[in-house]
């Protein structure tokens, strides 16, 4: 009708790494409908279904409108006390160690920075950690080890004039799906090579000329025995070795010890030793190759070494800092690279520092902190254990959901109803971690909250606001912000928009870069951004500083690292297979990611056309165990594991290795009885990140 108010809204997907820009249509003040940004570097016009199903589920189903104690409901004034008088009390009585955040790839960059200021300046400890510790902590330190810093040396342009791409522990036909459809239309317009390499057979393999269906966990032992095969079909780059790079002779030292030929290699990863030689040959034949690793290898306790050993192959061949050529860590979350840049992990500190002394002082400095963290804290499965302890006795939760998502979920959840004061702030009630809160606090979510979050090729977009958040939910950054003040740290932030935190966030970038040699993380040329150029911001990759305005696509062009010596660092690899093995009795259980749901479903949960694709919790089986175990297609089966049970309905296919199960990451009590496969998975992590080890846990399987 012509008194119909109908407007436009540049955004960006509120779900997976990709980080695709959204065009949103509002009429009369509610989303109708949703289209990819022809503009945005990272989908140029694309959606995948979650993408394009997200103005079903802008509604006020199950959304948390007020705050409460206890099941209450209170004002604001009242539950911020509440909280406020609870973290007083025991930080006075047990220290500021004994008091926690626990966050979320979720949230925007400016939520982020404001509770790691809060935490890690204010209150001094450093136990905040975030759900982005699920997902990429393996790839971070990877990145540090070899390049000096946690910056991902491509682009997603990469794709588009790569020769090869390896898909390593990816399915990214259902985890990162306009990746994949970027690759999928490289490789109908100049016949790309694809190998896939993954113990199980996805949607990703649909694409590929190779898949190699590795025994799992074994993914080092395949990439140390790349580079062995390098040296000794000479396909090194030497001059790129001896320029650019330090350590390679003790690498391949290491890899030839445990894989000093493809017969040895094909014997371990139990795989064809004609596959193992023809994807190597795929490798080092074409000179333009992306190795695209994703929690196939992060999810693991030896992960870090799994990262880099793909790297080491890269740089050995100098196919990185090249067009179409880069090892590529493809993050999970919209925001986990965001939450990297500020410090979002417990054992990091803002803009990429470090604990160490000159770090502390500088950061402490530039806050003028009160009370500045000088220790790591406690990383995600270590400080859910402290709860469990009852050495941490106040944990605040931010838009994650634990007691689904973490690893021996069952004890997260133990821990957390005996913990003194359990806070979460969400945008949704009635979630499982939620329903555990002493005090719950309503927060916006996408659609209502502005700000910040840097995809996996490093783009910072903005996400921006296109209706009032609903009750009383605020923004996380004002929650915090409110928060402080009831603390006493008024000052340090009274923030009234969130492009003074982005310039803060930006300002600190260029403090550290100038006082200390060459870090990766720079965004200085927005430390004085006005509030109209942070509404309009374009997507831009960092770094971005007066040198590069228009913010750096490809890393490393120059040869240069951000190593002391500006030389990347070999690592060796000694290979591990994963901290437990299944008994003969025993399945490995494998988890992971479907299409068409998000993280706990809390969003994609809503939305009745994204249940057709797959409507229930399951466990794929091969054909062969199930017929050893009676088990036909869609009998209910059960898992069990330290305790903790499982029912899926049986899915039968060739495509899962014998021996291994898959069981989706996604449902919850909310949708169905024991179906938290989180509790099954062991809380194993790697000892250089604290990453858990989600991709091979022990399970008995049996029809139910
Ligand atoms: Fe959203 Fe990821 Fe799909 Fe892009 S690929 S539309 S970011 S879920």
């Amino acid at each position: 009708s012509d008194i119909d108010t109908i407007k436009t809204q540049n955004t960006t997907c509120p779900y997976c790494g990709v980080g695709c820009g959204v065009k949103a249509t509002i009429k009369n003040n509610k989303l109708v409908a949703v289209e990819g940004r022809q503009d945005h570097p990272a989908n140029q016009g694309r959606l995948c279904v979650k993408g394009s199903s997200l103005h079903e589920t802008a509604n006020l189903q199950n959304r948390l409108l007020s705050p409460k104690i206890n099941g209450q409901t209170r004002t604001w004034h009242e539950a911020l006390q509440h909280v406020a008088d609870g973290f007083k009390q025991i930080i006075a009585e047990h220290g500021p160690n004994s008091v926690a955040f626990y966050l979320s790839g979720q949230l925007l960059t400016e939520d982020y920075y404001v509770a790691n200021k809060l935490a890690k300046g204010f209150l001094g400890t450093a136990n905040i950690d975030t759900n982005s510790r699920l997902c990429m902590a393996s790839a971070v330190v990877a990145h540090k080890r070899a390049f000096g810093a946690d910056a991902v040396p491509g682009t997603y342009e990469d794709i588009d004039s790569t020769d090869a791409v390896f898909f390593v522990g990816s399915n990214a036909a259902y985890a990162h799906p306009i990746v994949f459809q970027r690759i999928n239309k490289a490789k109908q317009e100049r016949d790309i090579k694809i190998v896939v390499i993954d113990p199980r057979r996805t949607a990703t393999c649909d694409i590929a000329d190779l898949h190699l269906p590795l025994k799992p966990g074994t993914d080092a032992y395949f990439y140390n025995g790349l580079l062995t095969f390098l040296v000794d079909q000479d396909y090194l780059d030497k001059t790129f070795i001896a320029q650019h790079t330090q350590g390679f002779a003790q690498s391949i030292a290491a890899a030839r010890q445990q894989a000093p030929d493809i017969a040895t290699v094909a014997n371990i990863c139990d795989l064809p030793e004609a596959d193992v030689r023809a994807a190597y040959e795929i490798f080092a034949n074409n000179s333009k190759v992306v190795s695209l690793f994703s929690q196939g290898i992060n999810q693991s306790s030896s992960g870090v070494d799994k990262g880099n050993a793909i790297i080491n192959c890269h740089l050995a061949t100098g196919k990185i800092g090249r067009e179409g050529a880069a090892p590529f860590s493809i993050t999970g979350q919209p925001n986990a690279m965001g939450g990297r840049e500020v410090g979002g992990l417990a054992n990091q500190l803002a803009a990429h520092m470090s604990f160490n002394d000159s770090d502390i002082d500088r950061l402490a400095t530039f806050w003028q902190a009160s009370n500045m963290a000088r220790q790591e804290g406690l990383k995600a499965v270590d400080l859910f254990d402290a709860i469990d302890r009852g050495q941490v006795k106040a944990v605040w939760i931010m838009g994650t959901n634990p007691v689904v998502s973490m690893p021996n979920a069952d004890k997260v959840k133990r821990a957390l109803q005996k913990c003194q004061l359990v806070v979460v702030s969400d945008c949704n009630d009635n979630t499982d971690t939620g329903n555990l809160a002493d005090v719950l606090l309503p927060a916006s979510t996408w659609g209502e909250k502005s700000g910040t979050v840097t995809n996996s090729d490093r783009t910072i977009s903005r996400q921006q606001p296109f209706f009032a958040a609903p009750g009383e939910a605020k923004n996380d950054w004002q929650i915090i912000c409110d928060f402080a003040k009831y603390m006493g740290f008024e000052q340090a932030f009274d923030f009234n928009h969130p492009y003074q935190i982005f310039a803060e966030h930006a300002a600190l970038s260029g403090y550290q870069r100038q006082q200390s040699y060459n870090r990766a993380f720079d965004i200085s040329y927005f430390a004085n951004i006005s509030q109209a150029e942070y509404e309009n911001l374009k997507p831009v990759q960092w770094p971005v500083n007066q040198a590069n305005p228009q913010g750096s696509r490809r890393l490393f062009s120059d040869g240069q690292f951000y190593t002391a010596n500006g030389k990347a660092q070999f690592v060796p690899i000694t290979a591990r297979l994963p901290s437990e093995q299944a008994r003969p009795n025993e399945f490995v259980m494998n988890t992971g990611r479907i299409r068409d749901q998000w993280h706990t479903m809390a969003r994609t949960g809503k939305v009745a056309r994204l249940l057709t694709h797959i409507a229930e919790p399951f466990v794929q089986i091969n054909p062969q165990d199930a017929a050893r175990l009676n088990i036909a297609e869609n009998d209910l089966v059960e898992c069990q594991n330290q305790g903790s049970t499982y029912l899926g309905r049986a899915r039968l296919t060739e495509d899962q290795r014998v021996g291994d199960v898959f069981i989706p990451m996604h449902w919850n009590d909310a949708f169905a009885a024991h179906s938290r496969v989180g509790a099954l998975v062991l809380d194993n992590v790697d000892p250089l990140c604290g990453q858990p080890e989600f991709k091979h846990s022990p399970a008995r399987v049996r029809k139910f």
